[in-house]
């Protein structure tokens, strides 16, 4: 089977690439680099021995997109690609829904028109907004709150739509709750460019040095110890649930939301004492006050997941952090060493890579 994926050199997506490798599966890469290098492309290459085509082209590009389709018989796309900064959103709020909602609704055309109508949809937990209990299931109100979350809530939309309108379509929408961690060979990870806005790669940061304090946003939330609680998932977790969303959609029609969780929440103080005891690093932190916008406590219920895909998350907070601490002490500057960042523009043509 060849799965297309878009946003393969992402985070989430390279290590979903390194899954789908590892388990038979055939893949063509589309991305732009807008946010990450064609280094994670060649970690994926290094740590499964196999190769496979990437496409540097921007989903915006009609054309280019069409050349995918025309150039391969693809079975199924999983849908990374897109920007994912709630607080650069709400700045630019056009560049979302341009590139997000855009992007994605050219793509689903062009799949359309090939015939390819299996698709997997990368969507957040941020699309349930300020949930009034948890653990949150799929069936309750989407009410995101800021862009970022109306861009996949949206996307969500279009989707039931396009499946009630044709039946042959199979499609998962994949809400994923905090992922964080890093392949155990340590070559993959997560690589924010700039300062982190996300929990565990500033916590990383200040391990090797990068940076000094960490800020913590609130200590008087209505949890156990007043910081903020979210559910943590291993990366590796979260991808093989793409696999086993594939794996269901070969026998089963229409379109199903799953949340993709570990069902258990840790507070901000509990994922920095974990970080402390597998890295053996201190993390200076101070409490600031909460940041705009941020919820008191969001957990999954994955039973959903659970049920109709036979996936769970295995790994647990311990593992995710020493994942992540290994990937980023090999990596102090995560891809950079080897290779230059990719200006973010938008191609001219489809540059394809081996
Ligand atoms: P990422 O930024 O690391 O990966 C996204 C990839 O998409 C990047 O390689 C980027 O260059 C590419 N891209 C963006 N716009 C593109 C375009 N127009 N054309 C081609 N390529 C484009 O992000 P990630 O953390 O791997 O997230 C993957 C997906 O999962 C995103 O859709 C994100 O919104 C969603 N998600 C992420 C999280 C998280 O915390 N990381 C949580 C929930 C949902
Ligand atoms: N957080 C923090 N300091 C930081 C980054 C995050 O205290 O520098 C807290 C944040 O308030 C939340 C948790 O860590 O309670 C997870 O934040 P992240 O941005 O990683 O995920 P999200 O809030 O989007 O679920």
């Amino acid at each position: 089977m060849t799965i297309l994926v878009t946003g393969g050199a992402g985070y989430i997506g390279s290590h979903t690439c390194v899954e789908l490798l590892q388990h038979g599966y055939d893949i063509i890469v589309v991305d732009n680099f807008s946010n990450s290098r064609p280094e994670s492309l060649h970690r994926v290459k290094q740590i499964t021995g196999r190769t496979f085509q990437t496409y540097y082209i921007n989903l915006l590009d009609k054309k280019s997109v069409e050349k995918v389709f025309l150039d391969h018989q693809i079975d199924a796309v999983i849908h990374f690609a897109g920007l994912k900064a709630v607080g650069e959103s709400v700045a630019v709020p056009l560049q979302y829904y341009q590139n997000n909602v855009k992007g994605s609704l050219i793509l689903f055309e062009v799949m359309e028109q090939f015939s390819v109508k299996k698709l997997i949809f990368s969507s957040s937990a941020t699309v349930y907004g300020n949930p009034k209990t948890v653990p949150i299931t799929e069936d309750v109100e989407l009410r995101a709150t800021n862009p970022y979350g109306r861009t996949k809530q949206m996307i969500e939309e279009i989707l039931l739509d396009t499946a009630h309108a044709d039946s042959s379509w199979s499609i998962a929408l994949l809400r994923y709750f905090n992922p964080i961690g890093a392949h155990e060979s340590g070559l993959i990870g997560e690589d924010p460019e700039g300062p982190p806005n996300n929990l565990l790669p500033y916590i990383s940061q200040i391990a090797i040095g990068r940076r000094e304090q960490l800020r913590i946003f609130g200590n008087n939330y209505p949890t156990a110890d007043g910081t903020g609680v979210r559910d943590y998932i291993h990366v590796v977790d979260l991808a093989m649930g793409h696999l086993k969303a594939l794996e269901h959609m070969q026998k089963n029609h229409g379109i199903e939301a799953y949340n993709l969780g570990t069902g258990k929440g840790y507070s901000v103080l509990e994922v920095v004492d974990a970080f402390e005891r597998v890295s053996g690093n201190q993390i200076p932190y101070t409490f600031v006050k909460r940041r705009p916008g941020d919820i008191s406590s969001c957990f999954a219920d994955p039973a959903k997941a659970k049920k109709q895909l036979a996936w769970q998350a295995m790994r647990g907070i311990e593992e995710m952090c020493a994942d992540a601490w290994r990937w980023q002490r090999n990596n102090p500057t995560g891809y950079r060493i080897i290779s230059e960042k990719t200006p973010m523009q938008k191609p001219t043509s489809v540059f394809l890579m081996h």
